[in-house]
């Protein structure tokens, strides 16, 4: 296919050529518009929609899905509608609404003043029914949901006609309204479209449009005794709002002979449906059911747990919208289905917070050094950058005195070759502060812990620099024990120890993939003193060791709670490589 435009080549690589801050990357459906536009389709009108269904939160596929929707009309001066498609509503509820409209608005996307519901058309999607009726193309079939399915036929085997099929216009349109009506349980009837029954395609053959369902809806109370189905529901929303690009993901394909059936028969506006490829990330399953499984069976604190893929678990890990909204460019939009590798997202979230986060000092396992020859009640401040990468941010007072923390595993007794940290009589840079060298080793008798490290400083490398050239090899992040604050820090590893937990081929549950150990809390953490004033939501570069935001639930400033968003480097990949040599 021409218009086919793929990023395999670079997809999973984050060091190749694709910044996510270049032009846009090329997308098929990009093009289709600028075609539509040139030969003044619709009038020049542009018009998308993002249509989730209210039965869930959304996740990070989600998030592709709005940055086209809403990206693509905002690129060409169209608009993008927030259109529920709350068809059914035994599986709906208030709270996903609720939540969808704040993870769109934190992406940074509009609607305006067009949020619309499905549930809005219900009265005219009962009258376009009635219409199909009335042409002889719609009919009500009361065999039962299994008799329906058996009658279907297979890929291979045409279907067999309803008895019901030839039940003549006035009756039909008696027995629908009937329906309507309430006169009947649930189940007893349904509305069907008058299609093919040898169709090759399944979803021409007589599909279901309406049903008889007696549920609450949240919008529509008790109204209604019969819901339209997804495929009748979706392309008329679509048409009702004039949407000229109804873009959708690629199982929905073989349903575009029925969106356009639909249309037609109606003689209704038709907008034009297009598909691509849906995002799939390794170690990650992306349902919203397979996600609530995971939150109903207690595995997660959440649906905005920072380990689900969820928008709002990723806001409350320390991901940015920016940094989404990169990672969706940059990934660009595909005909064929593909998995993206989680590397690319992390890479995406550290190009955007090495921009723009602070640096601190945190230890998050802490070792205590007394430095032996430095005055007892003698506090200096040292001046610390506040990030490199951005001047105006300036420097901030971090204060040093003779007992501080660094961290254990930046010790070793015995070190192995090339250990440039610090080791018996080893010396060493503490950031900003002080060359120091490692004079002993306190022990605990009974069990042979290290308890703390006893050092000289020599005061003519203040700053953190010698004045007669000596050099040392390693530099160690501090923080003064006298002035820290605790914090608790959250560390997340993969949810999920299978590349594919979603792929059921070895006859497992997805959930027999879920890491026991993808979260580790270290609760005795010791950061810089100015973070008592950081704010809920906020995110810093630890420095060494990752970018960590302060939880938007849990810290407050008599107990800091800290996650990990990611660490600086690829760990993962590292530790991958490892393990294979
Ligand atoms: P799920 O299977 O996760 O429940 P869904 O497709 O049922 O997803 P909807 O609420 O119907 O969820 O989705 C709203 C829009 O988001 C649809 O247009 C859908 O095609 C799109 N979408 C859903 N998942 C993805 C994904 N992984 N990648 C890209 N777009 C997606
Ligand atoms: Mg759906």
């Amino acid at each position: 296919m021409s218009d086919e435009v793929r990023h395999d080549k670079n997809i999973n690589d984050p060091s190749g050529p694709v910044s996510a801050e270049t032009a846009p990357a090329a997308n098929f459906i990009r093009n289709i518009i600028d075609n539509d536009l040139k030969s003044n389709k619709n009038n020049g009108k542009i018009m998308t929609r993002f249509p989730p269904e209210p039965n869930g939160y959304l996740h990070i596929g989600h998030a592709k899905s709005i940055c086209l929707n809403f990206g693509l009309a905002e690129e060409f001066s169209g608009l993008c509608n927030l259109r529920f498609d709350d068809t059914n509503p035994t599986k709906e509820e208030v709270e996903y609404v609720e939540s969808i409209k704040e993870d769109v608005k934190w992406l940074g996307f509009s609607w305006g003043n067009r949020l619309y519901y499905a549930s809005d058309y219900f009265d005219k999607l009962y009258e376009y029914a009635l219409a199909l009726i009335k042409k002889g193309k719609a009919y009500v079939c009361s065999l039962t949901a299994e008799e329906i399915r058996k009658y279907r036929g297979t890929l291979t085997e045409p279907g067999i006609e309803s008895p019901y099929r030839n039940r003549s216009i006035e009756e039909n349109t008696d027995l629908f309204e009937r329906m309507k009506r309430g006169e009947f349980e649930n189940g007893k009837h349904v509305l069907r479209a008058k299609i093919d029954m040898s169709s090759p395609n399944l979803n021409m053959r007589d599909p279901v449009l309406y049903r008889i369902l007696r549920a609450y809806h949240h919008r529509t109370g008790r109204k209604w005794c019969i819901y339209p189905m997804y495929d009748f529901a979706h392309g008329l929303s679509d048409s009702i709002e004039g949407v000229t690009h109804s873009i959708c993901t690629l199982e929905f394909e073989d349903h575009r002979p029925l969106y356009d059936w639909i249309l037609n028969e109606l003689k209704a506006f038709h907008p034009q449906q297009i598909e691509f490829a849906r995002l799939n990330l390794n170690y990650t399953v992306m349902s919203k059911r397979k996600l609530l499984e995971i939150v109903e069976g207690g595995f997660v604190s959440g649906w905005d747990d920072p380990r689900m893929p969820t928008i709002s678990g990723l806001r409350r890990r320390g991901y940015t919208p920016e940094a989404i909204r990169a990672f969706c460019e940059r990934i660009g939009v595909a005909k064929s289905n593909s998995v993206v590798d989680m590397a690319l997202l992390e890479f995406c979230i550290r190009e955007d917070l090495n921009r723009r986060s602070l640096r601190v000092m945190g230890v998050l396992n802490p070792l205590k050094i007394i430095i032996d020859n430095y005055p007892e009640d003698l506090v200096e401040e040292f001046d610390a950058i506040n990030n490199p990468e951005d001047s105006t941010t300036g420097t901030r007072k971090i204060p040093f005195s003779r007992e501080i923390y660094i961290e254990r595993d930046d010790f070793r007794e015995d070190p192995p070759k090339k250990f440039y940290r610090i080791s018996p009589g080893s010396e060493v840079r503490l950031k900003y502060a002080y060359y120091i060298t490692c004079v002993s080793v306190v022990k605990d008798e009974n069990t042979g812990e290290i308890v703390q490290l006893h050092c000289t400083y020599d005061p003519k490398t203040k700053g953190g620099f010698s004045d007669d050239g000596r050099k040392v090899k390693g530099t160690l992040h501090w923080v003064s024990a006298e002035h820290c604050i605790e914090a608790e820090v959250r560390l997340y590893d993969r949810f999920f120890t299978k590349e594919n937990p979603a792929d059921e081929k070895d006859g497992r549950d997805f959930k027999d993939y879920i890491n026991t150990n993808s979260l580790e809390i270290l609760r005795s953490c010791k950061v810089e003193p100015g973070l008592i004033n950081a704010l809920p939501g906020s995110i810093y570069q630890f420095e060494r060791l990752g970018y960590f935001c302060v939880d938007s639930k849990e810290s407050s400033k008599n107990s800091l709670v800290f996650n990990r968003t990611v660490t600086l480097r690829d760990s993962w990949a590292r530790i991958e490589q490892k393990q294979r040599t």
